[in-house]
């Protein structure tokens, strides 16, 4: 997969965190002037909150969220280095610059902290890539790959918290006319707007996926049944009254039919997305605009 592929946030992303470490190879060259020509390196090395005012530093504040939510104990190991890169580079410009030559502490502290600093972000670089390839570049959402590996994290959560787990297919009703009356593109649109809809009325905490073409699976996390209807209620009315726009003065109206399972405490994810499969199908046979509940399986 060439960058050109990947959508254009993780390849802003990428550029970003290249740029980063070149700008952070560039302080050797920095220091090398600096012991040689006795000459400042500039304001922003030597400012005691020059981490925060380098480039990287400042774009690193501004997606810490990003880093975090991809390798937290990475994303905080992160910020100490580039730190004390930066405390260490001050301290031995001060020195140099005073006449002094720099301490040998302060030189390898730097070599050090300069060597992990490259790693983890080449580290995050791999992270971020590989995680763009999982995902739909159509829509964003991750597609399947990771579904079994979240299933399983969600029903030991469930399970320690005596809290439930529905898997929920999502299925967009008569889709196949948007595509032959619009056309595929306009088809697309809509997919893209839909999973933004869907998304953005579900909780953080609860993955969607794009799960085929036109249908979606949902992780819904809930105290009781009552919570999963009031959840899946809401989201009826969130995608009906969100109409996608098609064309400057037109506007399309979609509705989705939901199937919901509520996963066993030990039963496998192809087994749940079965029963939820076919509360979907009685979903769609008795009018649609709807969810249904598939009855538990007493395997379980
Ligand atoms: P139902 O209410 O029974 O679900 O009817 P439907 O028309 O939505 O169902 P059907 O499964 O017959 O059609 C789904 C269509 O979705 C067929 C396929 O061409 C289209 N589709 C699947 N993936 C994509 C996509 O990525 N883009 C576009 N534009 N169309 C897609
Ligand atoms: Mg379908
Ligand atoms: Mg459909």
């Amino acid at each position: 997969m060439s960058m050109s592929d990947l959508p254009t946030e993780t390849d802003t992303f990428v550029t970003e965190l290249d740029a980063a470490v070149e700008a952070h190879m560039n302080w050797t060259r920095r220091i090398l002037r600096c012991a040689v020509l006795r000459s400042t390196p500039g304001e922003d090395v030597l400012d005691p909150m020059a981490h925060t005012l380098c480039r990287f530093g400042a774009w690193f504040a501004e997606n810490r969220a990003q880093f975090v939510a991809l390798d937290a104990p990475a994303a905080h190991r992160v910020e100490v280095v580039h730190q004390t890169m930066h405390d260490a580079i001050r301290s031995l410009c001060a020195q140099v610059m005073g006449g002094a030559s720099g301490h040998l502490v302060d030189l390898d502290c730097f070599e050090r902290s300069q060597t992990e600093l490259i790693g983890l972000l080449a580290s995050f670089k791999t992270l971020i890539l590989s995680s763009a390839v999982r995902s739909d570049p159509l829509t964003g959402l991750p597609l399947r790959y990771g579904i079994e590996n979240d299933y399983t994290l969600y029903q030991k959560e469930a399970r320690r918290n005596r809290s439930l787990l529905y898997v929920v297919l999502i299925d967009v009703d008569h889709f196949k006319p948007i595509n032959d009356t619009y056309g595929h593109h306009v088809g697309d649109l809509v997919l893209r707007h839909l999973a933004n809809t869907l998304k953005q009325s579900l909780r953080i905490d609860e993955p969607l996926y794009r799960y085929g073409g036109e249908e979606f699976l949902w992780l819904l996390k809930c105290k009781s049944t009552e919570e999963a209807i009031q959840s899946a209620r809401r989201v009826l009315a969130t995608v009906g009254t969100t109409p996608v726009p098609v064309a400057d003065d037109e506007i399309l109206r979609l509705t989705v039919t939901m199937g919901l399972a509520l996963a066993g405490e030990m039963e496998d994810l192809a087994s749940v997305v079965k029963r939820a499969d076919q509360a979907l199908y009685q979903g769609k046979n008795s009018g649609r605009d709807r969810y249904v509940i598939a009855s538990p399986d007493l395997a379980f």
